[in-house]
């Protein structure tokens, strides 16, 4: 293969790694911000879940609260009920014991019910807290991946970037800037591999005569369709 067109190829590779790894680089800061607003929401969510059970067990308080109001109104409405002279009274006070007996029982089955979301709920955010934990460790551990990543993207940029000087030093002038025409006009991509008589880049088919030459001999074709100038692997 024609030396030049080695280089050429060389300097294609170095370029397109180049090219992918300044996107790698500058795609770091807007990827660490993502990962971040996923850590702030799996911990908001569980947040939100302790906030429920607080409101539970301030709930089951309350009800808690209203059992002994009534209780203590029952025990003094039963004291009244050996002080009432007339049977009037007395059928309205047993309708008082009877009513706050009632609101007992209302407040106890208010009381059970959140005992057992309660119960529920515990075992949930057990199993809440578990899975964000990991998943926060996962997260922070991808973070602190992403971050570390930026210094050595840069020192891996700044090797090529050196390496690319050097090959483009061994390559005739000309054949450079036809090269960086190319480039420039097809998203950096000026070489395509000639493969099974088709251009792999454009897929076009390759003149039978030019096919033969480029695999027979060391000068250098560009495809007639897409302009890239074209290399064949067997002789590399
Ligand atoms: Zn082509």
């Amino acid at each position: 293969m024609n030396p030049d067109l080695r280089n050429l190829i060389a300097l294609q590779d170095l370029e397109l790694n180049i090219a992918s790894l300044q996107k790698q680089s500058s795609e770091i800061p807007s990827k660490i911000e993502t990962l971040e607003n996923e850590l702030t929401r799996i911990r908001s969510e569980y947040d939100q879940k302790v906030v429920r059970s607080k409101d539970l067990a301030n709930q089951r308080r309350t009800f808690e609260g209203e059992v002994e109001m009534f209780q203590t109104k029952l025990s003094r409405f039963k004291d009244q009920l050996m002080t009432v002279k007339t049977n009037k009274e007395y059928t309205a006070m047993l309708h008082e014991i009877q009513m706050a007996e009632e609101q007992i029982r209302s407040e106890e089955d208010k009381i059970l019910d959140i005992m057992e979301q309660t119960e529920n709920m515990e075992l949930d955010l057990k199993k809440a807290e578990q899975e964000m934990l990991k998943k926060s460790a996962e997260i922070q551990e991808e973070i602190r991946k992403t971050t570390e990543s930026a210094p050595q993207l840069e020192s891996e940029l700044t090797r090529l970037q050196e390496e690319k000087i050097k090959v483009e030093r061994t390559i005739e002038r000309d054949l450079l800037a036809r090269y960086r025409r190319i480039a420039n006009a097809c998203k950096g991509v000026a070489l395509a591999e000639a493969k099974d008589e088709l251009c792999s880049a454009c897929h076009v088919r390759i003149r039978p005569q030019m096919y033969a030459e480029l695999i027979r001999t060391e000068n250098i074709y560009s495809c007639d369709s897409c302009s890239r100038i074209l290399f064949h692997r067997d002789n590399a």
